[in-house]
Protein backbone atom coordinates (compact mmCIF):
# COMPACT_ATOMS: atom_id res chain seq x y z
CA UNK A 1 0.00 0.00 0.00
CA UNK A 2 1.15 3.51 -0.55
CA UNK A 3 1.87 5.55 2.33
CA UNK A 4 0.36 9.29 2.11
CA UNK A 5 3.38 11.60 2.08
CA UNK A 6 4.71 13.54 5.12
CA UNK A 7 2.99 16.94 5.41
CA UNK A 8 4.22 20.08 3.83
CA UNK A 9 1.17 22.49 4.92
CA UNK A 10 1.77 24.75 7.48
CA UNK A 11 -1.48 24.27 8.94
CA UNK A 12 -1.64 21.98 11.82
CA UNK A 13 -2.29 18.78 13.23
CA UNK A 14 -5.35 19.02 15.17
CA UNK A 15 -6.13 16.56 18.25
CA UNK A 16 -9.45 16.42 19.27
CA UNK A 17 -10.03 14.86 23.12
CA UNK A 18 -7.65 15.26 25.70
CA UNK A 19 -8.08 11.68 26.97
CA UNK A 20 -5.57 8.97 26.96
CA UNK A 21 -6.58 8.29 23.19
CA UNK A 22 -5.31 11.99 21.94
CA UNK A 23 -2.25 11.99 24.62
CA UNK A 24 -1.17 8.97 23.47
CA UNK A 25 -1.15 10.36 19.87
CA UNK A 26 -0.35 13.96 20.87
CA UNK A 27 2.60 12.44 22.96
CA UNK A 28 4.00 10.67 20.07
CA UNK A 29 3.62 13.38 17.79
CA UNK A 30 5.05 15.93 20.26
CA UNK A 31 8.30 14.00 20.39
CA UNK A 32 8.89 13.82 16.86
CA UNK A 33 7.27 17.43 15.86
CA UNK A 34 7.59 20.67 17.52
CA UNK A 35 4.54 21.19 19.43
CA UNK A 36 3.55 24.18 18.30
CA UNK A 37 2.60 21.67 14.96
CA UNK A 38 0.07 20.40 17.18
CA UNK A 39 -3.46 22.12 18.37
CA UNK A 40 -5.32 19.96 20.72
CA UNK A 41 -8.48 20.63 21.22
CA UNK A 42 -11.45 19.63 24.25
CA UNK A 43 -14.24 21.60 25.51
CA UNK A 44 -12.56 20.56 29.38
CA UNK A 45 -9.22 22.42 28.30
CA UNK A 46 -7.33 19.95 30.52
CA UNK A 47 -6.07 16.25 29.74
CA UNK A 48 -7.69 13.38 30.74
CA UNK A 49 -10.94 15.16 32.61
CA UNK A 50 -13.35 12.32 31.99
CA UNK A 51 -11.21 10.08 33.21
CA UNK A 52 -10.60 11.86 36.14
CA UNK A 53 -13.98 12.25 37.28
CA UNK A 54 -15.52 8.67 36.58
CA UNK A 55 -12.12 7.18 38.38
CA UNK A 56 -13.35 9.90 41.38
CA UNK A 57 -17.09 8.86 40.94
CA UNK A 58 -16.50 5.34 41.04
CA UNK A 59 -13.68 5.43 43.63
CA UNK A 60 -11.79 3.30 41.88
CA UNK A 61 -8.80 1.80 43.43
CA UNK A 62 -6.61 1.11 41.50
CA UNK A 63 -6.60 0.70 37.06
CA UNK A 64 -7.57 -2.54 35.83
CA UNK A 65 -4.22 -2.96 33.30
CA UNK A 66 -0.67 -3.66 34.03
CA UNK A 67 1.36 -0.52 34.96
CA UNK A 68 3.16 -1.13 31.33
CA UNK A 69 0.08 0.27 29.61
CA UNK A 70 -0.14 3.86 29.72
CA UNK A 71 -0.11 6.47 26.82
CA UNK A 72 3.93 7.09 26.57
CA UNK A 73 5.19 4.67 23.88
CA UNK A 74 7.96 2.96 26.37
CA UNK A 75 6.00 0.25 27.89
CA UNK A 76 8.31 0.72 30.93
CA UNK A 77 7.67 5.12 31.83
CA UNK A 78 5.40 4.72 34.32
CA UNK A 79 7.32 2.04 35.79
CA UNK A 80 10.26 4.35 36.46
CA UNK A 81 13.30 3.70 38.39
CA UNK A 82 11.78 1.31 40.86
CA UNK A 83 9.86 3.67 43.13
CA UNK A 84 6.89 1.03 44.11
CA UNK A 85 4.77 4.25 45.30
CA UNK A 86 1.16 3.88 44.17
CA UNK A 87 1.72 0.65 42.50
CA UNK A 88 -0.17 -2.43 43.88
CA UNK A 89 1.22 -5.64 43.17
CA UNK A 90 -1.47 -8.22 41.42
CA UNK A 91 -0.57 -11.30 39.99
CA UNK A 92 2.74 -10.93 39.16
CA UNK A 93 2.47 -7.48 37.82
CA UNK A 94 1.79 -3.69 38.77
CA UNK A 95 -1.36 -2.21 38.58
CA UNK A 96 -1.08 1.36 39.39
CA UNK A 97 -3.25 3.46 41.83
CA UNK A 98 -5.21 6.30 39.79
CA UNK A 99 -2.92 8.86 41.76
CA UNK A 100 0.09 7.29 40.49
CA UNK A 101 -1.42 7.22 36.85
CA UNK A 102 -2.76 10.65 36.97
CA UNK A 103 1.32 11.93 38.22
CA UNK A 104 2.68 9.75 35.67
CA UNK A 105 0.23 12.05 32.95
CA UNK A 106 1.73 15.59 34.56
CA UNK A 107 5.04 14.59 34.64
CA UNK A 108 4.60 13.15 31.22
CA UNK A 109 2.79 16.07 29.65
CA UNK A 110 4.34 19.02 31.77
CA UNK A 111 8.07 17.25 30.38
CA UNK A 112 6.53 17.36 26.81
CA UNK A 113 5.76 20.93 26.82
CA UNK A 114 2.18 20.02 26.34
CA UNK A 115 0.27 20.75 29.80
CA UNK A 116 -1.10 24.13 28.84
CA UNK A 117 -2.53 22.89 25.70
CA UNK A 118 -5.32 22.04 25.69
CA UNK A 119 -7.86 24.68 24.53
CA UNK A 120 -11.60 24.43 25.62
CA UNK A 121 -12.91 24.26 22.40
CA UNK A 122 -15.74 22.17 21.34
CA UNK A 123 -15.08 20.35 17.22
CA UNK A 124 -19.14 21.08 16.20
CA UNK A 125 -18.63 20.11 12.32
CA UNK A 126 -15.96 18.35 10.55
CA UNK A 127 -15.65 18.96 6.69
CA UNK A 128 -13.65 18.07 3.80
CA UNK A 129 -11.94 21.40 2.41
CA UNK A 130 -10.89 21.60 -1.08
CA UNK A 131 -8.18 19.06 -2.34
CA UNK A 132 -9.55 16.98 0.65
CA UNK A 133 -8.33 19.02 3.59
CA UNK A 134 -9.94 18.60 6.80
CA UNK A 135 -11.70 21.87 8.08
CA UNK A 136 -13.12 21.76 11.43
CA UNK A 137 -16.22 24.15 12.45
CA UNK A 138 -15.49 25.14 16.52
CA UNK A 139 -17.48 26.37 19.35
CA UNK A 140 -16.23 29.81 19.16
CA UNK A 141 -17.41 30.34 15.78
CA UNK A 142 -14.20 29.63 13.97
CA UNK A 143 -13.22 27.47 11.04
CA UNK A 144 -9.98 25.89 11.33
CA UNK A 145 -8.65 24.02 8.44
CA UNK A 146 -5.93 21.08 9.14
CA UNK A 147 -3.21 19.18 7.51
CA UNK A 148 -4.95 16.44 9.84
CA UNK A 149 -7.17 15.95 12.48
CA UNK A 150 -7.49 12.81 15.18
CA UNK A 151 -10.87 12.19 16.00
CA UNK A 152 -10.15 10.79 19.81
CA UNK A 153 -13.33 12.22 21.74
CA UNK A 154 -15.14 8.91 22.37
CA UNK A 155 -18.79 9.16 21.09
CA UNK A 156 -19.51 6.26 23.32
CA UNK A 157 -23.52 6.26 24.00
CA UNK A 158 -24.94 4.79 27.42
CA UNK A 159 -26.85 1.11 26.58
CA UNK A 160 -29.92 1.38 27.86
CA UNK A 161 -32.19 -1.79 28.41
CA UNK A 162 -35.36 -1.23 26.39
CA UNK A 163 -37.25 -1.86 29.76
CA UNK A 164 -35.42 0.82 31.30
CA UNK A 165 -36.11 3.52 28.84
CA UNK A 166 -38.92 5.70 30.08
CA UNK A 167 -37.32 6.28 33.25
CA UNK A 168 -34.32 8.16 31.23
CA UNK A 169 -34.36 12.00 32.69
CA UNK A 170 -36.27 11.10 36.39
CA UNK A 171 -33.79 12.59 38.66
CA UNK A 172 -33.55 9.35 40.28
CA UNK A 173 -31.88 7.20 37.30
CA UNK A 174 -28.12 7.56 36.61
CA UNK A 175 -26.24 6.00 34.09
CA UNK A 176 -22.58 4.63 34.82
CA UNK A 177 -21.12 7.42 33.22
CA UNK A 178 -23.20 9.81 35.75
CA UNK A 179 -23.55 7.99 39.28
CA UNK A 180 -21.20 8.98 42.10
CA UNK A 181 -20.93 6.96 44.74
CA UNK A 182 -19.74 10.34 46.96
CA UNK A 183 -23.71 10.82 46.82
CA UNK A 184 -24.76 7.94 48.28
CA UNK A 185 -26.00 7.84 51.83
CA UNK A 186 -28.65 5.66 53.83
CA UNK A 187 -30.87 5.04 51.08
CA UNK A 188 -31.90 2.12 49.03
CA UNK A 189 -29.90 2.09 45.65
CA UNK A 190 -30.55 -0.93 42.91
CA UNK A 191 -26.85 -0.89 40.40
CA UNK A 192 -27.94 -3.00 37.05
CA UNK A 193 -24.69 -4.58 35.44
CA UNK A 194 -22.91 -6.97 36.17
CA UNK A 195 -19.27 -5.40 35.24
CA UNK A 196 -17.06 -3.81 37.23
CA UNK A 197 -18.63 -0.54 36.80
CA UNK A 198 -21.39 -2.17 38.65
CA UNK A 199 -18.92 -3.74 40.89
CA UNK A 200 -17.44 -0.60 41.97
CA UNK A 201 -20.83 1.40 42.53
CA UNK A 202 -22.38 -1.49 44.60
CA UNK A 203 -19.15 -1.62 46.99
CA UNK A 204 -18.73 2.32 47.10
CA UNK A 205 -22.61 3.00 47.67
CA UNK A 206 -23.00 -0.25 50.49
CA UNK A 207 -19.49 1.49 52.45
CA UNK A 208 -21.24 4.90 52.34
CA UNK A 209 -24.01 3.33 54.10
CA UNK A 210 -26.91 2.59 51.89
CA UNK A 211 -28.56 -0.48 51.42
CA UNK A 212 -27.47 -1.69 48.03
CA UNK A 213 -29.15 -3.92 45.24
CA UNK A 214 -27.06 -5.24 42.25
CA UNK A 215 -29.10 -6.88 39.58
CA UNK A 216 -26.95 -8.61 36.93
CA UNK A 217 -28.44 -10.63 34.03
CA UNK A 218 -25.79 -13.41 34.10
CA UNK A 219 -23.59 -14.71 36.66
CA UNK A 220 -20.74 -12.81 37.43
CA UNK A 221 -18.03 -13.38 35.48
CA UNK A 222 -14.46 -13.60 37.25
CA UNK A 223 -11.79 -12.48 34.87
CA UNK A 224 -8.64 -10.49 35.63
CA UNK A 225 -8.43 -8.23 32.58
CA UNK A 226 -11.25 -7.44 30.24
CA UNK A 227 -9.57 -9.02 27.24
CA UNK A 228 -7.81 -11.86 27.14
CA UNK A 229 -4.09 -10.94 27.46
CA UNK A 230 -3.80 -13.57 24.25
CA UNK A 231 -5.02 -10.58 22.73
CA UNK A 232 -2.10 -8.66 22.88
CA UNK A 233 0.08 -10.68 20.51
CA UNK A 234 0.28 -11.64 17.10
CA UNK A 235 -1.33 -15.71 17.85
CA UNK A 236 -4.64 -13.51 18.12
CA UNK A 237 -4.08 -9.95 16.09
CA UNK A 238 -2.58 -11.59 13.32
CA UNK A 239 -5.78 -13.86 11.77
CA UNK A 240 -8.11 -10.97 12.90
CA UNK A 241 -6.26 -8.73 11.18
CA UNK A 242 -6.11 -10.95 8.04
CA UNK A 243 -9.89 -11.75 8.06
CA UNK A 244 -11.45 -9.66 5.20
CA UNK A 245 -14.74 -9.16 6.28
CA UNK A 246 -15.16 -6.60 8.99
CA UNK A 247 -18.47 -8.25 10.30
CA UNK A 248 -16.75 -11.20 11.17
CA UNK A 249 -14.10 -8.88 13.25
CA UNK A 250 -16.63 -7.09 14.57
CA UNK A 251 -18.16 -10.19 16.10
CA UNK A 252 -14.86 -11.49 17.23
CA UNK A 253 -14.55 -8.11 19.53
CA UNK A 254 -17.85 -8.46 20.89
CA UNK A 255 -16.50 -12.03 21.72
CA UNK A 256 -13.36 -11.40 23.03
CA UNK A 257 -15.00 -8.37 25.31
CA UNK A 258 -17.66 -11.05 26.25
CA UNK A 259 -19.38 -8.33 28.28
CA UNK A 260 -19.08 -7.13 31.64
CA UNK A 261 -16.18 -9.23 33.61
CA UNK A 262 -15.00 -8.17 37.47
CA UNK A 263 -11.39 -9.36 38.31
CA UNK A 264 -11.10 -11.33 41.28
CA UNK A 265 -9.81 -8.21 44.06
CA UNK A 266 -12.94 -6.69 43.22
CA UNK A 267 -15.12 -9.89 43.06
CA UNK A 268 -13.74 -10.64 46.37
CA UNK A 269 -14.55 -7.12 47.86
CA UNK A 270 -17.69 -7.45 46.84
CA UNK A 271 -18.71 -10.96 48.66
CA UNK A 272 -17.23 -9.12 51.32
CA UNK A 273 -20.28 -6.45 51.18
CA UNK A 274 -22.94 -9.10 50.34
CA UNK A 275 -22.16 -11.55 53.32
CA UNK A 276 -22.24 -8.43 55.71
CA UNK A 277 -25.41 -7.88 54.03
CA UNK A 278 -24.42 -4.54 52.64
CA UNK A 279 -25.08 -5.98 49.15
CA UNK A 280 -28.25 -8.02 48.00
CA UNK A 281 -26.81 -9.60 44.57
CA UNK A 282 -29.13 -11.28 42.47
CA UNK A 283 -27.62 -12.65 39.43
CA UNK A 284 -29.93 -14.07 36.55
CA UNK A 285 -32.29 -11.48 36.88
CA UNK A 286 -33.09 -9.21 34.26
CA UNK A 287 -35.90 -6.44 34.47
CA UNK A 288 -38.91 -6.47 32.28
CA UNK A 289 -40.68 -3.42 33.58
CA UNK A 290 -40.93 -0.58 35.86
CA UNK A 291 -43.08 1.87 37.47
CA UNK A 292 -41.94 5.17 38.84
CA UNK A 293 -44.23 5.83 41.93
CA UNK A 294 -43.33 8.85 44.03
CA UNK A 295 -41.91 6.98 47.29
CA UNK A 296 -39.51 5.26 44.65
CA UNK A 297 -38.86 2.76 41.73
CA UNK A 298 -40.37 -0.61 41.32
CA UNK A 299 -38.34 -2.61 38.90
CA UNK A 300 -40.20 -5.80 37.88
CA UNK A 301 -37.87 -8.86 37.26
CA UNK A 302 -38.50 -12.14 34.44
CA UNK A 303 -38.66 -14.37 37.71
CA UNK A 304 -41.85 -12.32 39.21
CA UNK A 305 -40.47 -10.81 41.71
CA UNK A 306 -39.96 -6.70 42.18
CA UNK A 307 -37.18 -4.60 43.96
CA UNK A 308 -38.11 -1.09 44.84
CA UNK A 309 -35.37 1.52 45.05
CA UNK A 310 -35.19 5.45 45.63
CA UNK A 311 -32.26 5.91 43.12
CA UNK A 312 -31.37 3.41 39.99
CA UNK A 313 -27.77 3.26 38.88
CA UNK A 314 -27.44 1.85 34.97
CA UNK A 315 -23.95 0.18 34.32
CA UNK A 316 -24.99 -1.26 31.61
CA UNK A 317 -22.32 -0.13 29.25
CA UNK A 318 -21.51 2.02 26.17
CA UNK A 319 -21.31 1.89 22.34
CA UNK A 320 -19.34 3.84 19.61
CA UNK A 321 -21.53 4.09 16.69
CA UNK A 322 -19.89 6.49 14.19
CA UNK A 323 -22.90 6.68 12.44
CA UNK A 324 -24.94 8.57 14.63
CA UNK A 325 -21.64 10.61 15.64
CA UNK A 326 -22.49 14.17 14.46
CA UNK A 327 -18.71 14.99 13.54
CA UNK A 328 -18.08 11.52 11.56
CA UNK A 329 -21.71 10.69 10.00
CA UNK A 330 -20.83 12.36 6.36
CA UNK A 331 -17.42 10.45 6.69
CA UNK A 332 -19.22 7.19 7.86
CA UNK A 333 -21.03 7.60 4.87
CA UNK A 334 -17.93 6.57 2.76
CA UNK A 335 -17.05 3.39 4.56
CA UNK A 336 -18.13 0.35 5.41
CA UNK A 337 -19.85 0.07 9.15
CA UNK A 338 -20.04 -2.49 10.86
CA UNK A 339 -22.05 -2.89 14.04
CA UNK A 340 -21.16 1.07 14.74
CA UNK A 341 -17.73 0.34 14.05
CA UNK A 342 -16.04 2.10 10.59
CA UNK A 343 -13.66 0.46 8.45
CA UNK A 344 -10.73 2.10 8.01
CA UNK A 345 -6.97 2.00 6.52
CA UNK A 346 -4.20 0.89 7.96
CA UNK A 347 -3.36 4.24 9.23
CA UNK A 348 -6.72 4.35 10.75
CA UNK A 349 -7.70 7.21 8.46
CA UNK A 350 -11.41 7.11 6.84
CA UNK A 351 -10.70 5.84 3.28
CA UNK A 352 -9.34 8.93 1.16
CA UNK A 353 -9.32 11.86 3.93
CA UNK A 354 -6.87 12.92 6.22
CA UNK A 355 -9.05 12.29 9.34
CA UNK A 356 -8.02 9.75 11.39
CA UNK A 357 -9.26 7.55 14.30
CA UNK A 358 -8.42 6.86 17.58
CA UNK A 359 -10.24 5.39 20.80
CA UNK A 360 -12.52 2.20 20.63
CA UNK A 361 -14.09 3.46 17.05
CA UNK A 362 -10.63 1.92 15.79
CA UNK A 363 -11.74 -1.61 16.80
CA UNK A 364 -12.24 -3.60 13.41
CA UNK A 365 -8.25 -2.10 12.59
CA UNK A 366 -6.74 -2.84 16.22
CA UNK A 367 -9.19 -5.68 17.69
CA UNK A 368 -10.60 -5.78 20.62
CA UNK A 369 -8.10 -3.85 22.96
CA UNK A 370 -8.99 -0.64 20.98
CA UNK A 371 -10.55 1.40 23.45
CA UNK A 372 -7.94 0.33 25.81
CA UNK A 373 -5.22 2.27 27.08
CA UNK A 374 -2.79 -0.48 25.05
CA UNK A 375 -4.83 0.25 22.03
CA UNK A 376 -4.48 4.46 22.02
CA UNK A 377 -0.63 3.44 22.27
CA UNK A 378 -1.26 1.48 18.84
CA UNK A 379 -3.11 3.74 17.49
CA UNK A 380 -0.67 6.68 18.14
CA UNK A 381 2.40 4.50 16.46
CA UNK A 382 0.28 4.30 13.54
CA UNK A 383 -0.90 7.46 13.14
CA UNK A 384 2.05 9.23 14.14
CA UNK A 385 3.72 6.73 11.31
CA UNK A 386 1.18 8.06 8.63
CA UNK A 387 2.73 11.74 9.63
CA UNK A 388 6.60 10.39 8.80
CA UNK A 389 5.55 8.97 6.10
CA UNK A 390 6.17 5.36 7.34
CA UNK A 391 4.04 1.73 7.41
CA UNK A 392 1.70 2.49 10.21
CA UNK A 393 0.89 -1.29 10.44
CA UNK A 394 4.87 -2.17 10.69
CA UNK A 395 4.92 1.11 13.32
CA UNK A 396 2.39 -1.03 15.25
CA UNK A 397 3.84 -4.18 15.16
CA UNK A 398 7.10 -2.70 16.31
CA UNK A 399 6.16 0.30 18.34
CA UNK A 400 9.13 2.69 16.71
CA UNK A 401 8.63 6.13 18.49
CA UNK A 402 9.44 5.51 21.87
CA UNK A 403 13.35 6.14 21.51
CA UNK A 404 12.49 9.49 19.96
CA UNK A 405 10.50 10.22 23.09
CA UNK A 406 12.18 11.94 26.20
CA UNK A 407 12.63 9.67 28.83
CA UNK A 408 10.87 11.79 32.33
CA UNK A 409 13.04 12.92 35.10
CA UNK A 410 11.87 10.22 37.58
CA UNK A 411 14.32 7.38 35.14
C1 LIG B 1 -14.04 3.96 34.89
C2 LIG B 1 -13.13 3.48 33.79
C3 LIG B 1 -11.95 2.83 34.08
C4 LIG B 1 -11.11 2.39 33.05
N1 LIG B 1 -9.95 1.76 33.38
C5 LIG B 1 -9.14 1.33 32.39
C6 LIG B 1 -7.91 0.67 32.70
O1 LIG B 1 -7.56 0.46 33.85
N2 LIG B 1 -7.11 0.30 31.67
C7 LIG B 1 -7.46 0.52 30.36
O2 LIG B 1 -6.68 0.16 29.48
N3 LIG B 1 -8.62 1.12 30.05
C8 LIG B 1 -9.47 1.52 31.02
N4 LIG B 1 -10.64 2.15 30.69
C9 LIG B 1 -11.02 2.25 29.26
C10 LIG B 1 -10.40 3.45 28.53
O3 LIG B 1 -9.01 3.50 28.64
C11 LIG B 1 -11.02 4.75 28.97
O4 LIG B 1 -12.39 4.71 28.72
C12 LIG B 1 -10.44 5.98 28.31
O5 LIG B 1 -10.88 7.11 29.05
C13 LIG B 1 -10.86 6.16 26.86
O6 LIG B 1 -10.04 7.20 26.36
P1 LIG B 1 -10.49 8.16 25.20
O7 LIG B 1 -9.40 9.18 25.07
O8 LIG B 1 -10.85 7.36 24.00
O9 LIG B 1 -11.84 8.84 25.70
P2 LIG B 1 -12.17 9.86 26.89
O10 LIG B 1 -11.34 9.64 28.08
O11 LIG B 1 -13.66 9.75 27.05
O12 LIG B 1 -11.83 11.29 26.27
C14 LIG B 1 -12.52 11.83 25.17
C15 LIG B 1 -12.40 13.35 25.25
O13 LIG B 1 -12.95 13.91 24.06
C16 LIG B 1 -13.56 15.14 24.38
N5 LIG B 1 -14.51 15.47 23.32
C17 LIG B 1 -15.70 14.89 23.07
N6 LIG B 1 -16.29 15.45 22.00
C18 LIG B 1 -15.44 16.42 21.55
C19 LIG B 1 -15.47 17.33 20.46
N7 LIG B 1 -16.50 17.36 19.60
N8 LIG B 1 -14.43 18.20 20.30
C20 LIG B 1 -13.37 18.17 21.15
N9 LIG B 1 -13.29 17.29 22.18
C21 LIG B 1 -14.30 16.43 22.38
C22 LIG B 1 -14.21 14.87 25.75
O14 LIG B 1 -14.40 16.09 26.45
C23 LIG B 1 -13.17 13.97 26.41
O15 LIG B 1 -12.29 14.71 27.22
C24 LIG B 1 -11.48 2.60 31.70
C25 LIG B 1 -12.69 3.23 31.41
C26 LIG B 1 -13.50 3.68 32.45
C27 LIG B 1 -14.79 4.37 32.11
Amino acid sequence: MAHQPPATSTDPIVILGAGPAGLACATVLACHHHPRQLRILDPSGTWLSDWRRRFAQQEIPTLRSPAVHHPHPDPFALLGTGDREGLVRSGGTYLPTPARFETFVDELTGHLGLADRVEPLHALGLEQGTGGQPVLALSDGTRLPADRVVVATNARRAVIPPALRELVGDPRVATGEQADVRTACESRITVIGGGLSAAHLAIGAAQRGARVTMLARRRLTVRRFDVHPSWLGPRKLRPFAAEADPVVRRRAIEVARGGGSIPPRIHARLHECVEAGRVELRERASVIGADQRPAGIVLHLDNGTAVETDRLWLATGGRVDVSADPLLAGLATHTVIADGLPELCEDLTFPGTRVHLAGAATGLRLGPTAGNLIGHRRAAARIAAAVRGEDPERADRIQTGAGACPRLPRW
